[in-house]
């Protein structure tokens, strides 16, 4: 293999990059994903697989999914007037958006710390990206700064995350709707923790230039890859052009058509762990020195005194626990840690592990 070839072939910015890096997790407590810690009761599984048994796998799945569709309307109560299209993932929709927005200089915007995603995907469709820095106090959305970059970039697209990862906050309404009167271009609601916080964006697509972007995976079918776009259908009849056919399984068609029919049952486990969530809170800003940020979706977003974030981490994988590190992620995440709610018990052996790792008698 010729690495010059490969030098005058691929992108610079490409071969700069680190693959996404996901960590080993066999056997751990796994508290850095976002995922839900519940698995199906054997009850369900079994109707579950029945269901599966029907799935011709020799065929090409429905390109449309159209019974999934029905079943996130119904689940979702989706008005009729707005079309739905379906993500292999929402990452696959943050693709097909600023794919079909890539026009020569167009500019990709959020406000940041983001999901990272945002700018990546940037990157690999060679657009340029701009992130305009939340308030340092409390990761509320700077006005005034997101106004004068819209009013200097003008973008192609705006990304807001409400509930945000990774600092769990949700912005202020008239902030939002001040950058989406001032935006030239598309504004995304990223709904990813919806099934964590009251309320939803939803009404906002009374403007022509708002799209709601939603995932199964948080609620609790993150194996699944299932994202959606809620919006006008002239905006998502353009960018169905750029999904690649067929691209949710029969798998993932068939799973999903059944996991909402028994939506209740997954908003039923997403409201146990966002009752969790609040102890688990409390009990983290008990320990000396962490200060823990108000959270709206299913992970707490914490900044230890300085220096100690890293140390925490690695000491905490040591015991089992695996955590996402963002010190380093981003200027205003310096010393912090985003942990997502497990299981009771999982809650429990983070807790206890941080205790003795800082050597507290509790
Ligand atoms: C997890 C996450 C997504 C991606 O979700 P998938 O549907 O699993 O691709 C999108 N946006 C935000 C803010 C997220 O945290």
């Amino acid at each position: 293999m010729s690495n010059s070839l490969i030098e005058t072939l691929v992108r610079p910015e490409i071969r700069a990059l680190n693959a996404y890096h996901v960590p080993p997790a066999t056997g751990m407590v796994k508290l850095d994903a976002m995922e839900n810690p519940y698995a199906w009761g054997a009850e369900l599984k079994t109707a579950w697989l029945a269901r599966l048994q029907e799935v011709d796998v020799n065929r090409y799945p429905d390109p449309q999914g159209t019974v999934v569709k029905q079943g996130l309307r119904a689940a979702m109560d989706i008005a009729p007037e707005f079309d739905l299209l379906l993500g292999n993932g929402s990452d696959e929709i943050i693709q097909i958006i600023i794919m079909a927005l890539a026009r020569s200089g167009a500019v990709v915007l959020a406000a940041e710390p983001a999901f990272v995603m945002y700018k990546m995907i940037a990157l690999f469709a060679g657009v340029k990206y701009v992130g305009v820095p939340l308030r340092a106090e409390d990761f509320s959305l700077d006005g005034p700064a997101m106004l004068a970059a819209i009013a200097a970039e003008k973008p192609a697209v705006v990304f807001l995350a409400e509930p945000n990862n990774p600092t769990g906050n949700k912005y202020d309404r008239k902030v939002v709707e001040a950058i989406i009167a001032a935006t030239p271009g598309l504004v995304v609601m990223d709904e990813a923790y919806l099934p964590f916080t009251d309320g939803d964006s939803l009404d906002l697509l009374r403007h022509d230039n708002v799209v709601v972007m939603r995932t199964v995976s948080k609620l609790g079918l993150a194996g699944l890859r299932l994202g959606l776009l809620i919006g006008a259908p002239a905006w998502l009849h353009e960018f169905d052009k750029l999904r690649l056919p067929y691209n949710i399984s029969v798998l993932t068609q068939a799973s999903a058509a059944f996991a909402l029919e028994h939506y209740g049952y997954f908003l039923e486990q997403a409201g146990r762990i966002r009752a969790d969530r609040a102890g688990l809170m409390q009990a983290l800003a008990a320990l000396p020195g962490w200060t823990v940020f108000p959270s709206e979706a299913n992970f707490i977003l914490t900044r230890l005194p300085a220096g100690q974030a890293r140390l925490v981490f690695e000491a905490l994988k040591q015991e089992g626990v695996l955590i996402k590190c963002l010190d380093g992620a981003h200027p205003l995440l310096q010393d912090c840690l985003r942990i997502t709610v497990g299981a009771p018990e999982e809650n429990a052996r983070l807790l206890a592990a941080l205790r003795d790792i800082l050597n507290l008698d509790l």
